[in-house]
């Protein structure tokens, strides 16, 4: 399939870099696709960003069916354009897509369209220490129609953003409420799926934990509110007695590429990483015990996120001093440094997209 490429004709500039945010601003073009039944995915294009028709109507407005991933692209300190595991996202994706009946994309197409999109919009990845280029595929139902059913029709879209630097000042532990009321999924649901639904669900817990003062929730497993999720929208790690313990995958939470890349690096960095189940409880008695050295959460906007203080049925604990932990510090410098081109990539997730 020929990807159609109209360019615009009033090409945007990078804002000033330190001024980026997160998800403010977004490139010049996007690429769409649409999808019939019968006829597949079709009419692959290149546009200029901006707005589309749809039916007030549409499927995705009423029922929610809608996926999407977040990756990105990398401004290498040898000024290549770089996207880190694009196939291991797109692969997500589809799974994401099979939980809410979306049609599988096809992933060796996607990433190529994904990477021709990067070429034309190569200046707006920013370059300073930090930054980098958001890129969320997503997906939508289209169907003018609001008798509840599974479209026939769906568009997919790619929009870009150039990010800033997630941690301007250096890493800040963060406060953690551990949610005891509310419930982001459960087995069976569509926890496994980056879908739409799921970040609905966890809003209000989020609202109410930062009213209190806290910067996200941990969620509890919705059936005994005993087992560690995830964080927010993270996954989660822990560091006990030397070991990095991390809930499995067991239907209810998201499988990160992070935290994927974690336990690829684990035995290169030396670490133990352990994939089991895990209670609040054995948190707090590891850290009664003085032997829960470390908490972080792991996930592609943030890449590491230390956790400072954790507090369940207003019992607070505080982990590591309040300070980031030497494994923390050095899966973030190892991951940051094979997507910025500093260290070798010895696995094969640098896929070079440009050379400027
Ligand atoms: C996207 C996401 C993550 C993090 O996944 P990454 O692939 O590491 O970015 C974790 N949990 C949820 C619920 C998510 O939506």
């Amino acid at each position: 399939m020929d990807i159609l490429v109209t360019k615009t004709s009033k090409p945007g500039t990078l804002p000033q870099e330190d001024k980026l945010g997160f998800g403010k601003y977004f490139t010049d073009h996007m690429f769409v696709m649409d999808y019939q039944e019968g006829k597949g995915w079709h009419s692959p294009k290149i546009v200029p960003y901006g707005e589309f028709p749809i039916y007030p109507s549409a499927l995705v407005f009423h029922y929610g069916q809608a996926t999407f991933e977040g990756m990105k692209a990398y401004r290498t300190v040898d000024d290549r354009i770089v996207l880190f595991r694009p196939k291991d996202y797109l692969n997500r994706f589809n799974n994401s897509n099979k939980a809410v009946c979306i049609p599988p994309i096809e992933v060796d197409f996607v990433h190529q369209a994904l990477k021709k999109l990067i070429e034309i919009d190569k200046h707006w990845v920013p370059g300073s220490v930090g930054t980098s280029l958001y890129i969320r595929p997503f997906i939508i139902a289209t169907d003018p129609c609001v008798g509840v059913k599974v479209s026939d029709t769906y568009k997919l879209f790619v929009i870009m953003s150039p990010v800033g630097a997630y941690y301007a000042s250096g890493f800040k532990p963060v406060k953690i409420k551990v949610e005891d009321n509310y419930t982001r999924a459960v087995k069976g649901g569509l926890g496994e799926a980056k879908t739409s639904a799921n970040y609905a669900a966890g809003m209000k817990a989020g609202v109410e934990a930062k009213k209190e003062g806290f910067a996200q929730v941990l969620w509890l497993d919705a059936l005994e509110r005993k087992y560690i999720e995830e964080i927010g929208m993270m996954n989660i790690l822990f560091k006990i007695n030397d070991e990095i313990i991390t809930p499995p995958l067991a239907g209810s939470i998201l499988s990160g590429r992070t935290r994927l890349t974690i336990i690829d690096l684990a035995n290169d960095l030396g670490l133990k990483v352990t994939e089991r189940k895990i209670s609040i409880l054995e948190i707090y008695e590891a850290h009664e015990k003085g032997q829960l050295q470390e908490v972080f959460g792991a996930g592609t906007a943030a890449v590491i996120s230390p956790v400072g203080e954790l507090t369940w049925k207003g019992k607070t604990i505080v982990v590591n001093d309040n300070k980031t932990g030497p494994t923390a510090q050095k899966l973030f410098d190892t991951i940051t440094g094979i997507q910025y081109g500093k260290l070798e990539d010895k696995y094969g997730w640098i896929d070079t997209v440009a050379k400027l």
